[in-house]
């Protein structure tokens, strides 16, 4: 079964959650299902298959991972961002919400698809130049991950490529990360 079919199965849409009108994607269904869950962390190790950039960096060897580390954004980015982390090889760095982090931070506010809100990257947590896959269950309008990409391009990291289980394409996330490629294993 190709991936995007089985996430899409998988998925369980909610209405009205968590306010009026929004349709809420549900993916703990996907991450409780071992097969997929195995094939989702997999899909998201693999951003040079769509992504130039990654492509670019990785030149012919496509088995060289086109990153050093793997940063996942609270809550469900630090499940995917940890099991990507952990079978390519490199670490994990959190970006987290405003007041969680204990040591000197960097912060990049931001408006969601409903409301606003305040992600933060420790000052120290990547290295000039350090090649940074981004990861997160969903994109929506982008803005979390376009916070995320900018902290971590703050701290000199080089984002190679940005991964997310789906992609809510009506809502235009894609075109905002420009000129990031978002790497979507189902787009819907
Ligand atoms: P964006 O900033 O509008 O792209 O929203 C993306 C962020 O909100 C991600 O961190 C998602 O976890 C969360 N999000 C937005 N819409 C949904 C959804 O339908 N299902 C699950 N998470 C969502």
């Amino acid at each position: 079964q190709p991936l995007d079919e089985l996430i899409a199965s998988l998925t369980v849409d909610v209405p009205d959650h968590p306010e009026p009108g929004v349709l809420f994607r549900d993916l703990t269904p996907v991450f409780a299902d071992g097969r997929a869950f195995a094939r989702v962390v997999e899909g998201l190790s693999a951003p040079a298959d769509s992504d130039p950039r990654a492509a670019a960096l990785a030149g012919a060897d496509r088995a060289t991972p086109t990153f050093d580390v793997v940063v996942g954004v609270e809550a469900r980015g630090f499940l995917l961002a940890a099991a990507v982390a952990l079978s390519a090889g490199v670490g994990v760095v959190l970006v987290r919400k405003a007041g969680k982090l204990p040591r000197e931070r960097i912060s990049a506010d931001y408006v969601l698809e409903y409301g606003t809100a305040t992600l933060e990257l420790h000052s120290d947590a990547i290295r000039p130049g350090q090649r940074v896959l981004v990861v997160d269950d969903v994109l929506a309008t982008g803005g979390t991950l376009a916070a995320a990409v900018a902290l971590v391009e703050q701290l000199g990291g080089v984002v190679t490529a940005v991964s997310v289980v789906v992609e809510l394409a009506a809502l235009g996330g894609r075109e905002r990360m420009a000129p990031h490629t978002v790497h979507a294993l189902w787009t819907t």
